[in-house]
C-alpha cells in the first residue's frame, strides 16, 4: 500500500523512473520465468507419461516373448510368466487410463483391455488343453493374432507419445525463442522510454544553457517536473542570479577604476577654466577703477564662460559616474572620443600623441556612458604600454562589411553584413604576444602586477560592445603595437 501511495512521487523523480523501469523489467522476467516453469512442468508430465507407455509396451513385448517360449518348449513356467506379465499390463492400463486418454482414444484403450482379457483367457484355455492337438491348433493362431494386435496398439501408443513429446519440445523451443525475443524487445523499449525521459530533459537543459551563454536567455526553464531536474534548475538559476549580481558589482568596480583615471584628467582639464577665471578676477580687482563698464563686462562674460566650461567638465564626469540603465541615444562619436581623450590624457606622458580621424557628423546609436567606458578602457590600455613619443591613432568611419573582421573577433554582431560604423584604436606600443591574445577578453586576465590591473577592462569592453549588438576584434604583433576594431550597427537616424 505504501509503495503504491508513493508511486506518483516516484514518477516525478528520475530515481523513481529508473526504479519503475527496474521493477518493470523484473516483473517481465518473473512472469516469463513462471510461464516457463509451468511449461517445463507440463513437459515433465509428458515424459513421465511416455515412460509409462514405454513400460506398457515393454511388458507387452515380455508377454509375447514368454508366449513364444511356451509355444516352443511347452514349459509351464513360461506360461506363468506370460500370465504374470498379462496381469501387469492390465494393471498398468487400468491405473494409467486417465493419462493414457491423452494419447489414445477411449475406444482404443477399451479394445486393448478387452484384447488382453481375451488373450489371457485363451492362454489359460490353452494350458488346460495341452496334449489335445486339435484344440492347440485352434487356439494357437488366435493367441498369436491377439498378441500381434496388442503389440500393434501399444506400439502405436508408444510412438504417438514419442511424437507428442517431440512436438512439445519443438513448440517449447519456439516459445522460448519468441518469449526471449519479446522480453529483449520489452527491455529495449523500457530502456528507450527511460533514457528518453531522463535524457530529453538533460538535452533541453543543455540547449538552454547554450542559449544562456549566447545571451539569448536569462534563466533556465524546467524541462520536466522531476524532483532532481527541478532542484538542479533552481540551483543553476540561483547561481546565474548570483553571477549577475557579482558581474554588476565587478562592472561597478571597473567603472570606479575608469572614474579614477578620468578624475585626474578632469582635475587637469578644470585647471584651465579655473586659472582663466582666476586671471579675469585678478584683472578686475586690480583694474576696477581704471576699466570702463564695457571692459568689465567682457571680463565678467569670460568668467561666466569659463564657469560654464568647468560646469560642463564636471557634468560629464558626473554623467559618467552615475549608474544608469542601458539606453541608446544618438551620440556624436567625434565629440565623445575627444572628450574621453582629454580626460584620460591626465595620467599620460605628455610626449605621447593621440591622433583622431573621426568625421564630424558621424553619429552612432549607443549608450553614451557605456561607450565612453569602452574608449576609456581601450585608450588607457594603449597609453599604459606606450614609450615616450608613442602614438595612438583613433579612426572611425561608416563602411559596408560582408564578414567578420580580421583577427580574434568576439561579439553578437561579428557575423553581421551590410553597413556598420567601424572604430579603430591602434597604438605603436609593445603589442600583445600571440599566446595571450585569445585570452585578453577573459575576466580577470591581466599581465600587469598586482594592484595595477584587475584584468576586467577588456572584459567590460567586450560586454558593452556585445550589449550594443556589435563586434570587437584585436590584431597584434609583438613589438608592432595593437589594433582594436569595434563594429557597431549603423545608426538608423544618424548620418554617416
Ligand atoms: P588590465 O588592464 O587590468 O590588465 P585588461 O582586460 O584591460 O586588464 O587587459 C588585459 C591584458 O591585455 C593586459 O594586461 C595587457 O597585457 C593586454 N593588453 C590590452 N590592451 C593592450 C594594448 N593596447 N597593448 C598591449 N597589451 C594590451
Amino acid at each position: 500500500m505504501t509503495s503504491l501511495a508513493n508511486l506518483p512521487l516516484l514518477r516525478h523523480s528520475l530515481q523513481g523512473k529508473v526504479t519503475l523501469g527496474y521493477y518493470a523489467v523484473a516483473a517481465i522476467i518473473l512472469v516469463a520465468s513462471l510461464f516457463f516453469i509451468g511449461e517445463l512442468r507440463a513437459l515433465e508430465a509428458r515424459v513421465v507419461l511416455g515412460e509409462r507407455v514405454t513400460d506398457l509396451f515393454d511388458t507387452v513385448l515380455e508377454i509375447r516373448r514368454f508366449e513364444r517360449n511356451y509355444f516352443l518348449h511347452h514349459q509351464d513356467a513360461d506360461r506363468r510368466e506370460n500370465d504374470r506379465y498379462i496381469g501387469i499390463a492390465r494393471e498398468l492400463l487400468r491405473v494409467n487410463r486417465p493419462d493414457f486418454l491423452a494419447i489414445a482414444p477411449k475406444v482404443r484403450l477399451e479394445e486393448l483391455q478387452a484384447l488382453l482379457g481375451e488373450y489371457q483367457e485363451k492362454m489359460s484355455a490353452l494350458a488346460g488343453t495341452l496334449g489335445n492337438q486339435n484344440q492347440v491348433a485352434l487356439l494357437e493362431p488366435r493367441i498369436r493374432a491377439l498378441g500381434k494386435q496388442v503389440v500393434s496398439i501399444t506400439g502405436d501408443m508408444s510412438s504417438s507419445e514419442r511424437r507428442q513429446i517431440q512436438a512439445s519440445l519443438a513448440s517449447f523451443r519456439t516459445l522460448l525463442i519468441v518469449v526471449i525475443f519479446c522480453m529483449a524487445l520489452l527491455v529495449v523499449v523500457i530502456g528507450r522510454i527511460l533514457s528518453q525521459r531522463v535524457v530529453r530533459p538533460l538535452k533541453e537543459m543543455e540547449a538552454s544553457v547554450a542559449a544562456i551563454s549566447a545571451n539569448r536567455r536569462e534563466t533556465l526553464a524546467a524541462p520536466s517536473d522531476d524532483r532532481e531536474i527541478i532542484s538542479v534548475i533552481q540551483a543553476f538559476n540561483h547561481m546565474l542570479k548570483e553571477l549577475d549580481i557579482r558581474q554588476k558589482s565587478l562592472m561597478r568596480s571597473e567603472r570606479l577604476v575608469s572614474l579614477g583615471t578620468m578624475l585626474s584628467g578632469v582635475a587637469h582639464e578644470l585647471n584651465n577654466p579655473l586659472s582663466n577665471i582666476s586671471t579675469s578676477c585678478q584683472i578686475l580687482q586690480e583694474e576696477v577703477d581704471e576699466n570702463d563698464a564695457a571692459t568689465q563686462k567682457m571680463y565678467l562674460q569670460q568668467i561666466d564662460q569659463q564657469t560654464e566650461r568647468a560646469r560642463n567638465i564636471v557634468r560629464s564626469l558626473l554623467d559618467f559616474s552615475r549608474e544608469k540603465p542601458f539606453t541608446k541615444e544618438s551620440v556624436s562619436l567625434r565629440h565623445l572620443v575627444q572628450q574621453t581623450v582629454r580626460f584620460v590624457r591626465g595620467e599620460v606622458s605628455a610626449k605621447s600623441v593621440v591622433q583622431l580621424d573621426i568625421p564630424e557628423d558621424l553619429i552612432v546609436e549607443a549608450d553614451e556612458q557605456r561607450l565612453q567606458q569602452v574608449f576609456v578602457n581601450l585608450i588607457r590600455n594603449a597609453l599604459e604600454g606606450l614609450e615616450p613619443g608613442g602614438r595612438i591613432m583613433i579612426t572611425a568611419r561608416c563602411m559596408c562589411v560582408d564578414g567578420p573582421p580580421e583577427g580574434t573577433a568576439l561579439g553578437s554582431g561579428c557575423e553581421d553584413r551590410g553597413e556598420v560604423v567601424e572604430i579603430s584604436i591602434e597604438d605603436n606600443g609593445p603589442g600583445i604576444p600571440p599566446d595571450i591574445l585569445p585570452r585578453i577578453f577573459d575576466p580577470f586576465f591581466t599581465t600587469k602586477d598586482v594592484g595595477h590591473g584587475m584584468g576586467l577592462g577588456l572584459f567590460v569592453v567586450y560586454e558593452i560592445v556585445d550589449e550594443h549588438g556589435g563586434c570587437i576584434a584585436v590584431e597584434s604583433e609583438p613589438g608592432q603595437g595593437a589594433s582594436f576594431r569595434i563594429r557597431l550597427p549603423k545608426s538608423r537616424t544618424g548620418e554617416a
